[in-house]
């Protein structure tokens, strides 16, 4: 199993080497080629994602990515700059489901906004559609107003639309991963505004029906909203569009309040994926080995699931993740009075040692 390895820019490095000696301690066949990817790519090769690098990333079964981008590359055209890789890397290989669990280990608990009592224990995973919406829907742009009050004023329009596939696909996906779960799915949707989410709500409630054993249910966006900080331990499995997904996610990650903890993976139609923390490159911090790996180290354990068919290693990992947060051990993103603080290697160490045990 050939993985590719996309360090990246800023802390990028030094949180892929922590998830690399995680991977080279489970002792499996992996294949393990590392390539440069944003600003490390434009350096090395006047391109954020160089040929050689896309080349290696669709070859390979799985992708781990660390992060790209700097404030140095601020002033270069738009097509250069480091995020453009991700795009690119996106689109080019099919990336259409994002998947961003928030989970919450209760040592964590103090760390979120919300009382404790509401988030502790935490264990929701938002599914998003990646490539269409009404981010990617033509028509699109600026024109003169065709009709209405403002008629003849210049106007600002975009398109929603979901083909049928589009969303059966994105249904199976999330469907798929509740059957690992607690078999429960939430889709979320505006049905009772916008035709495009009737139509969604009618595929997903078809594509059910090939998973009587997971329980499906429909809530509305805003109540979803109001549900995710009111009770998000209710929550399973959530799907939804791409809009949607996009603020819902950040915020179902915003109630563990440590964005140095949460994973993420984005799949293709063939479970190929590309496993990356949901953080930058933390250019702030970048050099000074106080990073926390843990994201990264999750990521790594996501691929074993989803792309390579390792769940029992993937477990493994995670419960080195919990076994190290127990002990006490924490970087200081996440340090509190009574814990040991530590830095990004010595918590990769820390983590190798416990699924040593
Ligand atoms: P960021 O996520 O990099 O950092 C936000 C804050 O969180 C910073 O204070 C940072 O120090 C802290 N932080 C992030 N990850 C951490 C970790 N693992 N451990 C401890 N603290 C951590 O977001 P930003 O500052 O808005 O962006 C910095 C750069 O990252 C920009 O160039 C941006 O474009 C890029 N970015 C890249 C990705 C990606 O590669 N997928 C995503 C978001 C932002």
């Amino acid at each position: 199993m050939k993985i590719a390895i996309l360090p990246g820019d800023g802390i990028g490095p030094e949180i892929v080497a922590q998830a690399v000696k995680v991977l080279n301690a489970l002792d499996e066949p992996f294949e393990l080629e590392t390539a440069p990817v944003g600003g490390a790519g434009y350096e090395a090769s006047g391109h954020p994602l160089p040929e050689a690098t896309l080349a290696l990333a669709q070859a390979a079964d799985a992708v781990l990515f660390g992060a790209v981008g700097d404030w140095k590359y601020d002033t270069l055209d738009r097509p250069l700059r480091p995020e453009q890789a991700i795009l690119g890397l996106r689109k080019n290989l099919g990336l259409f489901a994002n998947l961003r669990p928030a989970i919450l280990y209760p040592e964590l608990a103090g760390a979120s906004t919300l009382k404790p009592e509401v988030v502790s224990g935490l264990d929701i995973l938002i599914i998003r559609e990646l490539t269409g919406d009404i981010y990617f829907g033509q028509p699109r742009g600026v024109r003169e107003c065709p009709d209405g009050p403002f008629k003849g004023q210049r106007e600002g329009f975009d398109t929603m639309r979901y083909a049928e596939g589009e969303i059966r696909r994105i249904a199976h996906v999330a469907f798929q991963a509740a059957q690992k779960r607690d078999k429960r799915l939430t889709s979320v949707d505006k049905a009772n505004v916008l035709e495009t989410f009737q139509f969604w709500k009618d595929i997903v409630t078809d594509v059910h029906k090939e998973y009587p054993d997971v329980a499906l249910d429909h809530m509305y966006v805003d109540n979803a909203a109001m549900q995710l900080v009111r009770a998000p331990k209710k929550f399973d499995v959530i799907v939804t569009g791409n809009m949607f997904g996009d603020i819902l996610s950040d915020a179902a990650a915003m109630l563990t309040g440590s964005i140095g903890m949460l994973p993420s993976a984005s799949l293709d139609a063939n479970n190929k994926g590309l496993y990356e923390p949901s953080h930058g490159s933390a250019p702030d911090i970048a050099g000074k080995g106080v990073a926390n790996p843990l994201a990264t180290i999750l990521s790594a354990a996501m691929m074993l699931r989803y792309s390579l068919g390792r769940a029992e290693q993937a477990d493994r990992i995670e419960n080195a993740v919990k076994a190290v947060l127990a002990q006490g051990l924490r970087t200081p993103d996440i340090y509190e009075d009574g814990t040991r603080k530590i830095g990004t290697e010595q918590m990769g160490d820390a983590v190798v040692a416990a699924l040593a045990k």
